[in-house]
């Protein structure tokens, strides 16, 4: 990614044009070193930019549906009608049909939408070698509420995940209000509580919405736990006991958590529908920038992985993107380019007319960029994973095995080899490798704040939701 620019302090740019231009004009005549991002910026040619005015004065609403997997989405063609709240959104926005998240779970990705920047950069990251202990956001780092709140925003945050998605790791950062109640909290009462506040909010309000349904234990309430077929009464225990060993991954099991999965999908997709219909009551739909996505996918065993925080697969990675602007502009859009969730931040600072703060480049989703993944799994291994056309790269460096340039990496045709079983060596990619190695070489800021102790309380809500085996 992009993430050495040299910019000035933020700044605040406005054009009658479109934002991402008026982000890519301003770029350019701040003169800021980006290499092909100041080409592009060219390309499009120089736009207005009256400083004069201050931001737009614009409602922004960003949804993450925690675990939300793409190919068990409605909208993108999974079988059953899982989101057919989420499919009447993008018919009044812009669908991207192939998003990267760059985090495999909810604290470095929920990081890099919050920040603009890759997990290494912004700090929120696993500690190497340990399964649970995770430090905070840099405090050197910028997030999106911090900004928009110093422009004039008032900044709320409703909180489903409350486990990761919490004060202890800097996410509260920026926001007047951050809500977080027990260890899991039902769409139902996250968007009550979410509307209740952007009702009584004046315009700008940025409203922060967390939903965590999908993830682990997958109970849907009544009716969604009947919405689809499968459930086995034989069938006890969480899907990492039960799916995690390859002799106990029947298709009866499978079937009995995709309908339990499935249905906490449907029930989030109706959270997600009171929202969109409490923003029109309040006559404040249409002209709201609304951005729906998700941290990180799920695994059901394929490539041998159940749940989330491992791998570099695609049912982890690829998760559903939705951006709906004001005025429903490019109402009904696809996009088929891939993209990384972390142009995010950059697409919501575009829209609203603020520069990205010095040192993130902020690139809009509507700006072609690099698409990387990188993490640390509890073994300590970092990986990183890069995309170039229909081949990903995925580099697993195990700190413990001596020189990383020579360890673990593999290539996989995504047309040829959907499933990613067939690994090819990194010579059939040559140019992926030096894109993955460039990325690996630059170097990280050091992050000062110090992991928080991990209480009883806090290992216990890990323990119900997976993330202790
Ligand atoms: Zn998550």
């Amino acid at each position: 990614m992009e993430q050495g620019g040299e910019q000035s302090s933020p700044a605040v740019l406005r054009s009658s044009h479109r934002p991402a231009r008026a982000w890519l004009a301003g770029l350019a005549r701040i003169g800021a070193a980006l290499g092909v991002l100041a080409g592009l910026a060219l390309g499009l040619g120089a736009r207005r930019v009256d400083q004069a005015h201050g931001p737009a004065s614009i409602d922004v609403v960003l949804v993450v549906i925690d675990t939300l997997r793409a190919r068990n989405v409605s909208l993108y063609g999974y079988e059953r009608r899982t989101t057919p709240n989420l499919e009447a959104l993008a018919r009044d926005g812009v669908t991207w049909d192939a998003a990267i998240t760059p985090g495999t779970w909810t604290v470095p990705a929920h990081g890099a939408i919050f920040t603009g920047l890759m997990p290494s950069f912004h700090g929120a990251e696993r500690v190497k070698g340990e399964t649970l202990l995770t430090t905070p956001l840099n405090p050197e780092v910028r997030t999106l509420a911090e900004i928009l709140g110093e422009h004039g925003w008032q900044t709320g945050a409703f909180i489903g995940n409350t486990t990761y998605v919490t004060s202890l790791l800097g996410f509260d950062r920026g926001f007047e209000r951050f809500s977080v109640n027990e260890y899991r909290v039902s769409a139902k009462e996250i968007v009550e509580d979410g509307l209740a506040w952007f009702a009584a909010a004046k315009t700008p309000a940025f409203l922060f919405v967390n939903i965590v349904d999908p993830h682990e234990p997958y109970a849907p309430p009544p009716p969604f736990n009947e919405r689809f077929p499968g459930r086995s009464a034989d069938i006890h225990g969480e899907p990492r006991e039960i799916l995690g060993r390859s002799a106990a991954r029947t298709p009866a099991a499978l079937e009995h958590f995709r309908a339990l999965y499935d249905g906490d999908v449907a029930f989030a997709d109706w959270g997600l529908g009171e929202l969109l219909a409490g923003l029109r009551r309040l006559g404040r739909y249409r002209d709201t920038l609304i951005v729906v996505t998700s941290d990180h996918g799920e695994h059901f065993g394929e490539n041998d992985i159940v749940g989330h925080g491992k791998g570099g697969f695609e049912p982890l990675l690829h998760v559903p993107l939705v951006v709906k602007y004001p005025a429903d502009r490019e109402a009904g859009a696809r996009v088929a380019r891939r993209v990384s969730t972390i142009g995010i931040f950059g697409t919501i600072l575009a829209e609203v007319g603020i520069l990205p703060p010095a040192g993130v480049a902020g690139t809009p989703l509507d700006v072609p960029h690099p698409v990387v993944l990188e993490d640390i799994n509890a073994e300590g291994q970092r990986f990183i994973v890069a995309y170039q056309g229909d081949r990903k790269i995925l580099w697993r460096i195990d700190p413990t095995r001596g020189d990383p340039a020579r360890q673990d990496m593999r290539v996989y045709d995504l047309v040829d080899d959907p499933a990613e079983a067939k690994p090819l060596p990194p010579a059939s990619a040559p140019g992926l490798e030096r894109h993955l190695r460039a990325f690996a070489a630059r170097p990280r800021p050091i992050n000062s704040a110090p992991a928080p102790v991990i209480d009883a309380e806090r290992e216990r809500a890990l323990r119900r939701l997976g993330y202790v085996e």
